[in-house]
């Protein structure tokens, strides 16, 4: 294929629709096939990036391989398309002003009045198409926000120039039909609001997708048609389903990508092995009757009087990713750590747990309930993972209570603590200044060599591996040396020896921690290790 098509995804009606797996199964579908499929992820915020938003704002921060942060769809489209997707894939207001603006101050346009039309819309579009250079035979293009709002305007006017200049761009609508029930049916009128609001701004959808919580029937198919200006068959139904990661079949029934190459002239290409592979594994899933009781040890949790499991994300995928692959169902139990903190009593609902996470995360509160469920786990035998910040405090936990250092902290947590375990070390920050990101955390992949003979390296079955890091404080090498003469054992470093990426220890069912988050890399049909290592020491299957 000689051109690039596009596929831009737009919301509307209201936001949280699951715009992004919405978009990573068009992908998904068309990768089925054969297609080689990338996607962008546009966020109409004027933050550069989404480094700095707290979790409760915006869900989890994802990490990509290059070390960007960034919104949690680019983690749908990896754990979808199977694939790592870079931080160039997402695009902000933020950068791109800063582009236009940067590039203004050093005279680069030629003493032209610089305008959102067309300077701004060009550097939008010199982004999107800079990822099509790879050689893909699909980007999709996911704007974030819904139709209407003030801020994404710029983005859809971009792409609407796009398909004029003569790209093959397909647009797809995804809005909700809500259920009164009061009325008792579904209505459709905010749908062909949001449509009328698109069609405004010059955009006429190709394709309308109609979440809802009952499938959409035939009589609502056809007058969203009518009133939108699209073909009955191409509004498809996106009820709400059991697994998000059925939802490419979902569209496949309704022939979505047969109906998207002929839109786009393609023809003769046949589903391959990929469909089969993907239908076997939600077949699959869907026959599980066994659970893994699997508890989360976080914060986060509420926001006014909803609580929010976004910020998780990654953590969550990757745990059912692992049970599913060792054949369980997984029940995953929110524990605040705080209630832990109230009432030290409440540490026996661990014991109802087949196996515990303490997950990463910053700032002071909540810590000492964290380290208070380590310590049970580590006294009971109960199968224990911990993630960059959980492997801090396991450290904290340790030195405390089995080396005997007391008061032994994380300088982020106590400055003045007496055995500062955890640290900051200078020659960190200066390595990441001068040959990474010009910040101050350890973002991205970093190589950990793993010990032969440990736990982590027969889980990797490799000698060196790369997960990926979004941290500041390290493990203080002065006091690995006391910490393995108690019997905590480091099963991966970094390659000059200095950082402590993984530990252990021996002799207990399961106790595994790592300053790298691995739950980026998990993929539906390829578990992380050390969660898959998790699950099945759960089930006493190690
Ligand atoms: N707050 C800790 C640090 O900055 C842990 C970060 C995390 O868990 N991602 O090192």
């Amino acid at each position: 294929m000689e051109m690039v098509n596009y596929i831009v995804v737009t919301g509307g009606v209201i936001s949280g629709l699951g715009k992004g797996i919405t978009t990573a199964s068009i992908g998904k579908i068309l990768q089925f096939y054969g297609f080689d499929i990338t996607a962008v992820k546009i966020d109409p915020y004027i933050n550069y990036d989404a480094g700095t938003l707290r979790p409760t704002e915006h869900g989890e921060v994802w990490v990509t391989e290059d070390g960007g942060e960034i919104d949690q769809d680019l983690g749908h489209y990896e754990r979808f398309l199977d694939k790592n997707i870079p931080k160039d894939h997402n695009i902000t207001t933020g950068q791109v002003y800063y582009a236009v603006i940067q590039k203004e101050r050093q005279g680069k346009y030629l003493g032209k009045t610089v305008q959102p039309i067309p300077h701004v819309t060009d550097e939008i579009k010199s982004r999107i198409k800079k990822v099509a250079k790879e050689g893909v035979d699909f980007v999709l293009v996911e704007i974030g926000g819904t139709v209407g709002d003030y801020e994404n305007i710029l983005f859809l006017e971009a792409v609407r120039q796009m398909k004029l200049e003569g790209e093959n761009v397909l647009f797809v609508h995804v809005t909700y039909v809500p259920s009164i029930p009061t009325l008792g049916e579904q209505k459709t009128k905010p749908t062909q609001h949001s449509v009328k609001l698109l069609r405004e701004i010059g955009i006429q959808p190709d394709f309308i997708i109609a979440r809802s919580e009952q499938p959409i029937d035939d009589v609502r198919k056809e007058k969203i048609a009518l009133f939108c200006n699209v073909h009955e068959e191409d509004v498809i139904a996106d009820p709400d389903i059991d697994n998000i990661y059925a939802v490419p079949l979902l569209f496949e029934e309704q022939n979505l990508s047969k109906k998207i190459l002929k839109k786009l002239g393609i023809e003769g290409k046949k589903k391959g092995k990929r469909y089969r592979e993907w239908k076997d594994f939600i077949d699959g899933v869907r026959s599980l009757k066994e659970e893994v009781r699997i508890g989360i040890v976080g914060k986060y949790f509420d926001i006014g009087s909803f609580k929010l499991f976004d910020s998780y994300i990654s953590v969550i995928e990757a745990v059912k990713h692992a049970s599913w692959k060792n054949g369980f169902k997984p029940e995953i139990e929110w524990i605040d750590s705080k209630d832990f903190e109230r009432n030290e009593d409440n540490l026996r609902i661990l014991d109802k747990l087949d196996g515990v996470i303490v997950p990463g995360g910053f700032g002071l509160s909540g810590i000492e309930g964290k380290i208070l469920a380590i310590k049970y786990c580590r006294e009971n035998n109960i199968p224990f993972l911990g993630l960059c910040l959980g492997m801090q405090l396991a450290v904290v936990e340790f030195a405390r209570n089995v080396c005997g250092l007391e008061g032994a902290n994380s300088t982020e947590i106590n400055e003045n603590t007496p055995h500062p375990v955890i640290t900051y070390l200078p020659e960190q920050v200066k390595i990441i200044r001068e040959s990474r990101y010009g910040a101050t955390m350890r973002l991205g992949a970093y190589p950990a060599c793993l010990k032969k003979g440990t736990l982590v390296h027969r889980l990797y079955g490799k000698d060196i591996v790369y997960e990926r890091h979004r941290h500041r404080y390290e493990v203080n090498p002065d006091y690995v040396e006391i910490l393995e003469r108690h019997g905590m054992v480091f099963s991966g470093k970094s390659p000059d020896g200095r950082l402590m990426e993984f530990l252990e220890i021996p002799g207990h069912r399961f106790f595994v921690a790592t300053q790298a988050h691995p739950e980026f890399k998990s993929r539906p049909m390829k578990p992380s290790p050390p969660f898959d290592g998790l699950i099945k020491a759960a089930k006493r299957l190690l």
